[in-house]
């Protein structure tokens, strides 16, 4: 087995070769990200070069085993990658739920043939999910959902209606949270996979204040899902739901984290504004490199089994934050040209169109009111 330092040698080496000048810079807007798919989109080709060179590797999801198209690297191995990484300023090859979400959750609950089939697809960015968790009356109390997939034989049939399904209108598949048992809550709920171009299924985008729309209303109507498409047991769906959470609330948690170098933030203060918005840059680099210090450290303890799990909710409490706090002092720095909404120096008003998606990330995941419950129940143990 070769030693971490050949491990990050070779791995220094390999990036230097293979990482665009292009993909060495920070992503700018979501159009700049790369989230594969069947009809993907890049804004520049390299996107695509990078995606594919590491996916070909299995470095999208290095710590994933190889048979399921990750790299098979160990947790330090992955540890020197996500370093040389950063210290090249390389970009995340690949934006995906299934990666931050739904990947772990297979490779804890789904069958073998499910690994197979799904997995490495996700690892090479060939097919985009979305996530079907909210409905109109079940946001926050998320086991009120009503979306119900009766029993039809060798398949289910899907009716419901889902809520700010973000990109439901570009995804390939969307992992679904149903209803099975329709005489109790948490128990009566499955989670099913499926493809969104099944016949029954719609999506409507809702318009934002920033002038996007990457949300939808989805729509099921009778809907049929093959039984092989359920992950998990059948009405334990909830479990599976959990789990999943936690993973996407410790993917949102790390939105604040801005790097140091070429960090337009950082840049700014270079540039010299005024002093009392400096030290309050100071104050957000020192917040934010303590959080990053405790984000590796729950990696570690979440890659060894031993995370407390209602470690999530702190990460994206306080990550979200962060990530306000970043928007607001850019804004700031950039006085009143960064308000520029249309013009192509702006880049179509990217940064306060960036600025204005930060206000939802108290909300995505779960709203910042239902993590510090939690916090305060599992971790401080108030009374309920
Ligand atoms: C940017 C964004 C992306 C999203 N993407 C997806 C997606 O892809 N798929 C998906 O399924 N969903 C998605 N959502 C939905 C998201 O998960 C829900 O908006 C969220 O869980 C809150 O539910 P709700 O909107 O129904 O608000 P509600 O639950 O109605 O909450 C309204 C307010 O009441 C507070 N509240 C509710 N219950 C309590 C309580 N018990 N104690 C204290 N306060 C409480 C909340 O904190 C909030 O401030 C997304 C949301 C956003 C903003």
């Amino acid at each position: 087995m070769m030693s971490d330092e050949s491990f990050r040698a070779e791995t220094r080496a390999w990036l230097e070769a293979n990482c665009p000048e292009s993909m060495r810079q920070p992503v700018r807007s979501d159009k700049d990200a790369t989230w594969g798919g069947r009809n993907p989109t890049y804004a520049h080709p390299d996107q695509k070069l990078w995606m594919d060179r590491m996916g070909a590797r299995g470095w999208t999801v290095p710590d994933w085993p190889a048979a399921y198209g990750g790299g098979g690297l160990t947790a330090a191995e992955t540890k020197i990658l996500r370093e040389e990484m950063a210290r090249l300023k390389c970009r995340n090859p690949l934006n995906s739920f299934g990666i931050s979400m739904l990947g772990p959750a297979l490779l804890k609950y789904g069958t073998e043939e499910q690994k197979l089939e799904h997995l490495p697809k996700i690892a090479r960015g060939e097919i985009r999910w979305c996530q079907g968790y909210s409905e109109p009356n079940a946001g926050s109390d998320l086991a009120g959902l009503q979306t119900s997939a009766d029993d039809a034989g060798d398949h289910f049939v899907v009716n419901g209606q889902k809520v700010w399904t973000s990109y439901a209108d570009e995804a390939d598949w969307i992992f679904c949270l149903v209803r099975t048992d329709k005489t109790t809550k948490q128990a009566g709920i499955s989670f099913l996979l499926f493809d969104m171009a099944s016949e029954g299924v719609s999506t409507k985008p809702i318009l934002l204040i920033s002038g996007y729309s990457p949300f939808c209303e989805t729509f099921f109507d009778n809907v049929k899902v093959p039984k092989a498409n359920l992950l998990g047991t059948l009405n334990k769906g909830w479990d599976v739901a959990k789990f999943l959470l936690g993973h996407e609330r410790e993917m949102i948690s790390g939105f604040g984290l801005g790097g140091s170098a070429g960090d337009p933030l950082i840049e700014a203060a270079r540039k010299g504004v005024d002093p009392l918005l400096r030290a309050q840059i100071a104050l957000f680099d020192v917040r934010s490199k303590a959080f990053s210090a405790m984000s590796e450290k729950f990696i570690d303890e979440l890659k060894a089994g031993k995370a407390h799990p209602a470690q999530p909710s702190m990460m994206k409490y306080y990550g979200t934050e962060l990530n306000k706090s970043r928007h607001e002092l850019l804004m700031a720095a950039g006085g009143s040209d960064e308000l520029e909404w249309e013009s192509e120096a702006s880049r179509h008003g990217a940064a306060p169109r960036a600025w204005l998606r930060t206000k939802a990330n108290s909300i995505e995941g779960g709203t910042s009111e239902i993590q510090l419950n939690i916090i305060a129940k599992r971790i401080l143990d108030l009374p309920s």
